[in-house]
């Protein structure tokens, strides 16, 4: 099958500049073409034509953080604890408005039983429509310190086979959670986290040594301190981050992926349904946290990718964008927020063929009704995705 997008303005994902008046021609799920409009040679008779006139072409989206599990919501706790089948088939639903918002790859992090990674299996047969996902099968947490339905441990030993428990199951990456949920502080005068530098120095090196990435939860000052140091391919949320683990995660090229839509969502639902007062406050001092951390890591120089956290908290499915808004509040410029949730999450994930719009490369892409590196807001005016070639939305 071919497709000519045609005369469109082109953002390759690679932190160049937008060209204006380009044609990407697709053959076979990849991309075949690139180049001045003016230039193509083809027969416009044999080829679908998209006009891309008034448009911007991007890289398809990747958001390093879902969790297909669960809807996000003011009940988003209990919807992880729902009947399997109930999870199952709404994690279908959940994975295509994901697609549909421009989302043509996710990183599943951490599902009951296990489920993402049924749900990556049929989405890379072809058999549902959603974005091509990363699974990371369950989370691996420290007995008592996280979600009932997680993968538990206690010593080193049950954290090896923990490990390989996942990647048996078919599993894409590994995920350990250090301290509690983002709705949950760990009380003040907790004990030292179980889940420690040694440990995870196990995770991290069990993980490598089987060719897996590690992706590590750590959302309070003494987990994020612990991850920074560790070596794991991705700190997720990060909130309380300070300057000495952000100097420790450049050097150990980890990313940080911020998922600010955590205490976004939380802000929202603390005031449209009433939460209590001590849930409006956590997702204050998160807000707070995150916000500081975020613009830190931008002047360190740490490699951010966007992850929204969809379902693992508040926020819902399918608002990709909004996470881009809050990563420019803290500074970015649209163009390094757009190459986090392309380029750099590629990176991130290990998806070499993707991420950019380059001649030999997947055919995931995203055609808007308007420019985002001028406003990313953009990311709301979807005209089409196409996956692998293929138009989805
Ligand atoms: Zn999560």
């Amino acid at each position: 099958m071919r497709l000519l997008i045609d005369d469109v303005q082109l953002w390759d994902g690679t932190g160049s500049s937008a060209q204006p008046k380009m044609s990407v021609e697709v053959r076979d799920g990849r991309i075949h073409w690139i180049g001045s409009a003016s230039q193509w040679q083809g027969n416009r008779a044999t080829v679908r034509v998209v006009d891309g006139r008034a448009r911007t072409l991007i890289p398809g989206l990747m958001d390093c953080h879902v969790h297909y599990s669960s809807p996000g919501g003011p009940e988003w706790i209990a919807r992880f604890t729902d009947p399997l089948p109930e999870i199952s088939m709404r994690a279908i639903e959940l994975a295509e408005a994901s697609l549909r918002s421009g989302v043509t790859t996710a990183r599943d992090v951490g599902a009951p039983q296990g489920v993402s990674i049924r749900l990556a299996r049929t989405a890379r047969a072809g058999e549902i429509r959603a974005p091509n996902i990363r699974a990371a099968g369950t989370w691996i947490a420290h007995r008592g310190t996280y979600v009932s339905f997680a993968s538990q441990f206690a010593e080193a030993d049950e954290l090896r086979n923990a490990i390989r428990t996942e990647i048996e199951a078919g599993a894409d990456l590994i995920k350990v959670a250090l301290a509690g949920w983002n709705e949950g502080a760990r009380p003040k005068d907790a004990p030292e986290i179980p889940f420690d530098k040694k440990l995870l120095a196990v995770a991290v090196e069990e993980a490598h040594k089987a060719g897996f990435k590690i992706a590590c939860h750590a959302n309070d000052p003494t987990s994020c301190r612990i991850a920074a140091h560790a070596g794991v391919d991705s700190l997720e949320h990060g909130m309380f981050l300070e300057t000495s683990d952000l100097e420790a995660m450049e050097k150990n090229k980890s990313y940080l992926v911020p998922t600010m839509s955590v205490w976004d969502a939380m802000l929202y639902y603390s005031r449209a349904v009433d939460w209590p007062e001590a849930r409006r406050k956590r997702a204050e001092d998160l807000r707070q946290g995150s916000r500081a951390a975020v613009t830190a890591a931008i002047k360190a120089g740490v490699k951010i990718a966007l992850g929204t956290d969809a379902g693992g908290g508040a926020a819902r499915h399918g608002r990709i964008a909004r996470e881009a808004e809050l990563m420019i509040e803290c500074g970015m410029e649209p163009r390094d927020a757009l190459v986090g949730a392309t380029s750099n999450a590629a990176k991130l994930i290990g998806e070499d063929e993707r991420g950019t719009i380059e001649e030999g490369k997947i055919a995931d892409m995203v055609l808007l009704d308007a420019n985002p590196l001028e406003s990313i807001g953009a990311l709301r005016m979807i005209a089409a995705v196409f996956q692998e070639g293929r138009r989805v939305a």
